[in-house]
């Protein structure tokens, strides 16, 4: 492999997402090796000051310069179903609509579904995203192709009582892709939710983390059916049981939504340093609550924010989450100065590296960090004037403002063209395979409506809910 090329970006503020917080006017961001090899301030150095060493300059006046969003939950290839079946109660919303297409996914719709997302991510300036979904290998190889970093897991429900198909893939996914794509590919375990794992794969499967020096990523507390479920089964909270069952023993464990916690659960979330995954799009769209964000950032919990899937989110637009998570906390509490615009931009940045296990590798622009970093277009009218760099991002930034993605060291998406990927066999791909799975899944619809007595078993109709929600 030939030697990446190095960058100097210049020019730019640069938004650190230090411990200090700096944030460097007329900044220099020199890239080599993949990595953030010096940053700094152009007028505290001597002129020329190593600036001849890299083989490129982008010139980044009237822009900001920031770690990569990390999209810290999401399901990718559910893109295929975005706006296929809103404004429906949840578990209509699974079982009438979303499970038959899900029944109908092939490699071919998991390839295009997780494309789709890919781009959509990339042209967002998200450069990071944990996944959890099944036939992970096509993920891997379309987060490989496209440049992007990932943690991925395979979603497993069930009683973990039999061999189980899922249980097999994830060491072969773990075999094949932990630190696969130069480092940018990781593995996680994938048990899907307290109410779809009973006790003894939960069990099974946090052996297989330990086995395998792996993270952890699931759903908790995400409905108040949840809770009910989980307490009528075991009399304890998601959130207990999961930690009865050893799944907080020695894991790094990223647990999305938590919407409905007790203050106990809150502590043991602390306690023992869960990662929590805020999706507030997802969390309103399918009427699941607002999680209690200001509880958690106050008792210490590491947050980071996610989209969740395509279908149940909308965009997988993290400016959106970062400025839901901030509102809705502040109409929550009844407090403007709860969850302010430096937290949820750590939540997206640091805090989601931090989640998703890449914590110290991604996340910030220190030197010795991966150089995973996105250019800001500022000169724009939504985010005029000046005042303050992060105030503007978070409350009026866009998808559309992130003009340059660089994922260890090297640009994705430059001026907005993204570079790996050809967006129009992209989106042409996935309106073919989305309209394949209508077509197939309202066949299948049509052919049980017209059979009186169904007496064979090929009733499809089953499908746990193993990667939905
Ligand atoms: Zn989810």
């Amino acid at each position: 492999m030939s030697a990446k090329p190095s960058l100097l970006i210049r020019g730019a503020t640069i938004v650190t997402m230090n411990d200090d917080f700096d944030i460097i006017p007329d900044g220099e961001l020199l890239i080599e090796k993949g990595r953030i090899a010096s940053v700094g301030c152009a007028s505290d150095r001597p002129v020329g000051w190593r600036q001849s060493k890299a083989d490129r300059v982008i010139e980044a006046s009237g822009c900001a310069v920031l770690p990569g969003l990390v999209n810290a939950h999401n399901h990718a290839a559910m893109s295929l179903f975005r706006g296929y079946a809103d404004d429906l109660p949840l578990m209509r919303w699974l079982e009438d609509r979303i499970w038959p297409l899900e029944a109908e996914l092939d490699e071919d719709s998991i390839c295009a579904g997780t494309a789709l997302a890919v781009l959509e991510m990339i042209r967002g300036g998200t450069t990071a995203f944990a996944d959890m979904y099944f036939m992970m290998d096509k993920v891997a190889a379309v987060v490989k192709r496209a440049g992007m970093r990932a943690v991925l897991a395979r979603g497993l429900a069930g009683t973990g009582s039999e061999p189980m198909a899922g249980i097999e893939e994830t060491r072969e996914l773990a075999a094949k892709w932990h630190k696969g794509a130069g480092g940018r590919i990781r593995v996680a375990v994938g048990p899907h939710a307290p109410y779809t794992c009973e006790p003894e794969l939960l069990r099974r499967l946090a052996a297989l983390a330990r086995e395998l020096k792996l993270p952890v990523h699931t759903h908790v507390a995400e409905t108040r059916d949840e809770i009910k479920i989980i307490e009528e089964r075991y009399g304890a909270t998601p959130v207990q049981y999961l930690e009865r069952e050893g799944l907080f023993d020695g894991l790094r464990v990223t647990a999305a939504h938590c919407v409905h916690l007790s203050d106990d659960d809150v502590k043991i979330l602390a306690d023992r340093r869960v990662g929590v995954v805020h999706c507030p799009g997802s969390n309103l769209k399918l009427a699941a609550g607002i999680a209690p964000l200001a509880k958690l950032l106050e008792a210490g919990v590491q947050v980071g924010l996610g989209t969740d899937g395509p279908a149940s989110a909308g965009a997988l637009d993290m400016w959106e989450q970062m400025r839901l998570a901030a509102n809705l906390q502040k109409a929550l509490t009844g407090q403007a100065d709860v969850v302010t615009a430096r937290q949820v931009l750590a939540m997206a940045t640091c805090g989601g590296a931090r989640v998703i296990g890449l914590s110290g590798h991604v996340g910030a622009i220190i030197p010795g960090m991966a150089a995973d970093v996105i250019i800001v277009n500022l000169e724009r009218a939504h985010l005029y004037p000046p005042h303050d760099v992060v105030s503007a991002l978070v409350y009026a930034g866009h998808p559309d403002d992130v003009q340059t993605v660089i994922v260890a060291g090297e640009p994705i998406m430059e001026e907005r063209l993204v570079l790996n990927l050809d967006e129009r066999d992209i989106l042409a791909t996935a309106a073919a395979e989305a309209a394949k799975l209508v077509k197939a899944a309202t066949a299948k619809q049509a052919a049980k409506h017209a059979t009186p007595e169904p007496g064979g078993s090929d009733d499809n109709d089953e499908d746990p809910p193993e990667q939905s929600g």
